[in-house]
């Protein structure tokens, strides 16, 4: 029976969205917040992008050193055999990576503007696929960039020749947004049958659709027999207008009318981690949650006309689909509202002793608190907000991975691990 999996890229498509961005402290936390509801991969960032090696390396770390238990985290590159060497020689511990290039005529032409062929994307893409394997690579997965707009046969042609280079996943990236439900079923079904590989469903929001698209991608997968990974990001947020919002395609793919019930996820999701990464993300990019937002939005469970209210005290089952405690709703939040001691990049030792004492985190000596104060101090000057207790934690407990996420040196030649 084909599975549903989830791959979130808010630490790559989130990012590299106009206006916003995440400190490295913030990727590493999504990451261990996705391990923890039991994502099955994080596109956790670019490898050939300097600044971003030294955060790549110290959550591979993590994950080496069972810190973060069952996530995968793959590296975004661009599927040329140059880009693929660089991302192993930069970060060689990498084990799983998606390739990426268009596939698409508008692409072709309006893009490479005659330096590339549909032959030739073929061919770049088999050479970086090989590369990829060569150099170690555990798993790949092949992207379509605006898979949407591509011609059916000549994307048959793609995937079968990154299947037979020894691709695991083809990503249909429905890079404009430009399908409906209807279309996406039908072409990734088609497309299934005649490939027979898993395929990731990557889709946007630019005609309001993500969640929908990405679900009716997701059952034309199944229902031809493979597994369909979900690219996904929280919030939603991602380039323009979006991508599918990770919570909103869990509660889909769990609780709608014809998903409901039929066991899909291939492996178990915590869902009551999703209030606590929607709000943890929101305050990390500095984007409010939605009033409206599925699930997790301020009033997801708010009711006020009588007819509503009096049905949903009756049995909420009357007015609510799934219930608050499902997603970690419901437990009631501190906020200090009188004198607060805040961790900043300008914080002495007394005031952070008193924050982390707050938090049940004890130093045995000054110097071991002034170590971690420091490295809190240079996670703010990244962040520019005051760092959440998680955080704070994070950096008390793995103080060497934090020096070595929170290392930025422009300009450097990075030295080899
Ligand atoms: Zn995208």
């Amino acid at each position: 029976m084909p599975k549903v999996y989830i791959i979130d890229v808010t630490n790559r498509d989130g990012v590299q969205t106009a206006k916003l961005g995440l400190a490295k402290l913030e990727k590493t936390m999504i990451n261990l917040y996705l391990d923890q509801m039991g994502v099955f991969q994080s596109e956790f960032g670019f490898p050939t992008t300097h600044h971003e090696v030294r955060y790549l390396r110290a959550n591979l770390e993590l994950a080496e050193t069972g810190v973060i238990k069952s996530l995968r985290l793959g590296g975004w590159l661009r599927a040329i055999v140059p880009d693929v060497e660089l991302a192993f020689k930069l970060v060689p511990h990498l084990k799983h990576l998606n390739l990426s290039i268009s596939t698409s005529d508008q692409m072709i032409q309006g893009k490479f503007k005659g330096s590339k062929t549909r032959a030739s994307i073929i061919d770049d893409m088999r050479r970086a696929v090989s590369a990829a394997r060569a150099l170690g690579a555990e798993s790949i997965g092949v992207n379509a960039e605006d898979a949407s707009r591509t011609d059916l046969e000549f994307l048959v042609d793609f995937a079968l020749a990154a299947k037979e280079e020894g691709a695991d996943r083809l990503r249909y990236c429905d890079t404009l947004g430009y399908d409906d439900p209807f279309t996406i079923y039908e072409t990734i079904a088609r497309l299934a049958e005649r490939i027979a590989m898993p395929i990731e469903i990557h889709c946007h929001g630019d005609l309001g659709m993500a969640v929908a698209t990405s679900l009716a991608g997701a059952k034309g997968a199944i229902d031809s027999g493979v597994d369909a990974y979900i690219n996904t990001t929280i919030n939603g947020i991602g380039e323009r207008a979006g991508n599918a919002d990770l919570v909103a395609v869990l509660l889909a793919v769990t609780k709608s009318k014809g998903f409901a019930g039929k066991n899909l996820l291939g492996n178990s999701i915590n869902l009551s981690l999703a209030w606590k990464i929607a709000r943890f993300t929101s305050y990390a990019f500095g984007v409010p949650i939605p009033i409206n937002q599925p699930g997790v939005g301020a009033n997801a469970f708010a009711h006020a006309s009588g007819i509503h209210a009096d049905g949903v005290l009756k049995d909420p089952q009357n007015y609510e689909l799934y219930s608050y405690e499902d997603l970690g709703r419901g437990e009631p939040e501190y906020v200090e509202t009188g004198r607060e001691i805040c961790a900043g990049e300008y914080s002495g030792i007394s005031g952070f002793r008193y924050i982390m004492g707050g938090m049940a985190v004890t130093f045995n000596n000054d110097e071991e608190a002034r170590k971690v104060l420091e490295l809190v101090r240079y996670a703010n000057v990244e962040s520019h907000k005051p760092l959440v207790e998680d955080e704070l934690i994070f950096i008390a407990q793995y103080p060497e991975i934090a020096r070595k996420l929170l290392t930025l040196v422009p300009l450097e030649n990075i030295p080899s691990e």
